[in-house]
């Protein structure tokens, strides 16, 4: 029935359930909903072989209730305007629930990258970055883009040279992009950030005894089985930090199709295999599955779609076996499959909360642009220091030398990477907590729980203008 019903009316429909349950009037809501400002480009492409091909892109800015607007850029060949709004308000909504002071945007071309060389590609990239910068479409106070589906730190280091070379003497414009490698002003931490955001929340998720109970499991990540689908940037480090909290990885499928072992599979050594062979089949010891989609249906506790959208629809649903679901992608359940699923008693846990590591770990790298300075280089040593005179102190009082590992651990200046991860643990951690207490308080899932938190900020922001009386 809404199988078909295009990505963009999917979460206005989650956004209005949300909305009927906040005290807002229609107007407002309406403002927080619709999509500010849409930018969309055709310009030519010469091929390596001297042909000319028109690219088609688009960047969305959702929202300007807070500038910079913020959002990744995607290369597929199914891109349309239609998904790029979609996923830009997901941003306004994800960034107000994670508390990242940005409106939403997301950004779109329309390639699929395997077709094109790296030539090509870098041509690509640069026009792109250069129709945004004319028409005021990126900047480190207007816009500013990040990697999504199909592009990474390379395309992120394209765009910040094609944009500083037309903008000379920006004394901020490192902060025009994020997601950009370390030598290039990234931040350390960036690159994994959303996968192991996903697995802060599946973690912290899991911890709720009663809603454990619930669903017929015992309280903790430990032990849990989990099936990963799509080895992406977002999906591999989910799978990766799941393993190492002690998640057991059955199921892990990319586009070739899914593998299966109850007893487990180690994602390197799947990695490795797919290296070496071209493909996750026929990993040892595994059952081969023939599609992607079948994976989703296997046998676990926790599923993870981590590729794109509309993969878990209201014709699939009812196969799905697991308990809970981590959307690390971003709209993989369709409204319909959300609803179906809701009825069976899932814990849905929703994009805009669970994928938000990403632009929480892209607010500490432009917050690193914009201060020059990388985080902890004023403080670590003196920290360290600090605390070995802390230790030494109660060495004196007692007599007894502590052993050396804990000098190692508790004598230690917290670095880059350290305060990335301890920010992105204590955002996600404590932005389910306050989606789980909304959706207890409107006794509702936790995606409309996140919503009206996000519909409340945002709110918030507009009446403190004064436009709405
Ligand atoms: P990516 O390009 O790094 O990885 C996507 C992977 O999915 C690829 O390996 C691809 O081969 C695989 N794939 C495609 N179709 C598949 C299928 N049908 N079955 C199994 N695998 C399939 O992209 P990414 O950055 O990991 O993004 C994945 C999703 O996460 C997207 O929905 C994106 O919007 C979302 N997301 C990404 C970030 C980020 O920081 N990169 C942040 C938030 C949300």
């Amino acid at each position: 029935m809404h199988t078909h019903e295009r990505f963009s009316d999917q979460v206005s429909r989650m956004f209005d359930k949300a909305g009927a349950m906040t005290s807002h009037p229609a107007g407002l809501l309406n403002q927080i909903k619709i999509c500010n400002s849409m930018y969309r480009i055709e310009f030519p492409l010469e091929r390596d072989n001297g042909e000319i091909e028109v690219i088609m892109a688009y960047r969305a800015e959702h929202s300007h209730h807070k500038l910079p607007t913020k959002g990744g850029i995607r290369y597929a060949d199914n891109v349309t305007e239609d998904e790029v709004i979609a996923l830009a308000s997901l941003m306004t909504y994800k960034c107000a629930i994670v508390d990242v002071p940005f409106g939403g945007a997301k950004g779109g071309i329309r390639i699929n990258r395997n077709d094109y060389s790296r030539h090509e590609l870098e041509r690509i990239t640069r026009r792109y970055t250069y129709e945004l910068t004319r028409k005021n479409f990126i900047g480190p106070g207007i816009d500013v883009p990040a990697p999504d589906y199909g592009t990474g730190p390379h395309e992120m280091a394209l765009i910040l040279d094609t944009y500083s070379s037309i903008s000379p003497d920006h004394l901020n414009a490192l902060a025009c992009v994020t997601g950009k490698p370390i030598g290039q002003g990234g931040v350390r931490g960036r690159k994994e950030a959303t996968g192991r955001g996903v697995f802060f929340g599946i973690q912290q998720a899991c911890q709720f005894a009663d809603d454990m109970q619930k669903l017929g499991l015992t309280p903790g990540l430990e032990g849990k089985t989990v099936i990963v689908q799509g080895l992406g940037n977002v999906g591999y480090h989910a799978a990766k930090f799941i393993q190492e909290g002690g998640g057991v990885l059955v199921g892990l499928s990319e586009m070739e199709g899914g593998i299966y072992n109850p007893d487990g599979l180690d994602v390197e050594a799947v990695m490795q295999h797919r290296r070496e062979t071209g493909s996750i089949l026929d990993f040892p010891g595994a059952q081969n599955l023939a599609t992607s989609a079948a994976t989703l249906e296997m046998p676990c506790d926790i599923l993870i779609p981590a590729a794109l959208e509309g993969v878990i629809t209201d014709e699939n649903a009812p196969r799905i076996q697991a308990k809970i679901i981590g959307e690390a992608a971003n709209g993989p359940v369709t409204a319909a499959a959300n609803d179906l699923l809701l009825q069976k008693g899932v814990l849905l846990i929703p994009d805009v909360y669970i994928n938000a590591g990403g632009v929480t770990v892209s607010y500490f790298e432009w917050l690193r642009n914009l201060s020059h300075v990388r985080h902890g280089r004023l403080s670590r040593r003196f920290e360290q220091r600090s605390a070995e005179q802390i230790l030494k102190a109660v060495e004196g009082m007692t007599g007894q030398a502590f052993a050396p590992n804990i000098y190692a651990e508790m004598a230690f200046g917290a670095g880059e990477v350290e305060l990335v991860n301890s920010g992105l643990e204590e955002t996600m951690s404590s932005a389910y907590v306050e989606i789980r207490d909304q959706s207890k308080r409107h006794q509702t899932d936790l995606r409309t729980g996140a919503f009206i938190s996000a519909i409340d900020k945002i709110a918030a922001s507009y009446l403190e203008m004064g436009i709405f009386p």
